[in-house]
C-alpha cells in the first residue's frame, strides 16, 4: 500500500485524536479535530461506532504509522526488526521509530512536521557525520552529528534557523546547535522520552502483528 498523499487532518478526524502531522497549527485553535471532532465524510458524525478488539488493534497500528508517516510494508519491516530485538517488542518499536533520520530532523526544529523532514531529507539537504544521506528510514546511532548541509541553509526551508530555533526544546537525548544548523545524538532515546508513547497503546500493536 502507498503512502497517503491526501489532506492530513483528515487522518486525524479518522483517528478521532490529535496526531499532529501539521505543525503549529497542530496547537491552535485552527486544529480543524477541535471543530469537527467526528470522522470526515457525509455520514461521518454519525460514524464513531463501538470498535472490535481487532478494530482496536488496528486503529493504534494506523495511528503509529500515521504519525511517523510510513508505509505499511516499512511498519511492519520495523515491527519485525524490534521483534527480534532484545526487551519489550513495543518499546523497541518505539525506539526505532524515534531514530529515523527524518524524525530526528522534525525533532531538531529543523522542520515543523515529520513529513516537511522526510522530503527535506529525500531533496539531500541533510549530512550525517558530515556526508549526505537521503535515505529517512535511515538509523543513527548515538555520537552522529545531523546538520543542515551548508549550500541549504539560505533556503527559504531553513529561514527559521537559527533564530525561532534557539533555545527549542528538543529531546533530552539530542543536543542542538542552532546557530550551526547541527544536531548530536547523545544516547538512544529511553521510552519515558518519546512523547508518542504517551499518544498509543503498544501493547494493542503488539498484539496486531501477533494474530
Ligand atoms: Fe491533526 Fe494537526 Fe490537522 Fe489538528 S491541525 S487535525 S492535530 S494534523
Amino acid at each position: 500500500m502507498g503512502r497517503y498523499t491526501g489532506p492530513v487532518c483528515r487522518l486525524c478526524r479518522t483517528e478521532g485524536v490529535k496526531l499532529f502531522l501539521k505543525g503549529e497549527k497542530c496547537s491552535s485553535d485552527k486544529c480543524p479535530l477541535s471543530k469537527r471532532p467526528f470522522p470526515p465524510g457525509m455520514h461521518g458524525r454519525e460514524r464513531r461506532r463501538k470498535l472490535t478488539e481487532y478494530g482496536m488493534r488496528l486503529r493504534e497500528k494506523q495511528k503509529l504509522k500515521r504519525i511517523y508517516g510510513m508505509r505499511e510494508e516499512q511498519f511492519e519491516r520495523f515491527f519485525e526488526m524490534a521483534s527480534k530485538q532484545k526487551g519489550m517488542t513495543g518499546n523497541n518499536l518505539l525506539i526505532l521509530l524515534e531514530r529515523r533520520l527524518d524524525n530526528v530532523v522534525y525533532r531538531l526544529g529543523f522542520a515543523p512536521n515529520r513529513r516537511t523532514a522526510r522530503q527535506i531529507v529525500s531533496h539531500g539537504h541533510i549530512l550525517v557525520n558530515g556526508k549526505k544521506v537521503t535515505v529517512p528510514s535511515y538509523l543513527v546511532d548515538p555520537g552522529d552529528t545531523i546538520e543542515v548541509k551548508p549550500d541549504s541553509r539560505d533556503s527559504v526551508l531553513f529561514k527559521h534557523i537559527p533564530e525561532t530555533s534557539n533555545g527549542a526544546r528538543v529531546p533530552d537525548w539530542l543536543e542542538l546547535d542552532a546557530a550551526n544548523f547541527r544536531g548530536r545524538v547523545l544516547s538512544l532515546p529511553e521510552i519515558d522520552q518519546i512523547d508518542t508513547a504517551r499518544m498509543v497503546n503498544l501493547q494493542l500493536i503488539v498484539e496486531f502483528y501477533s494474530r
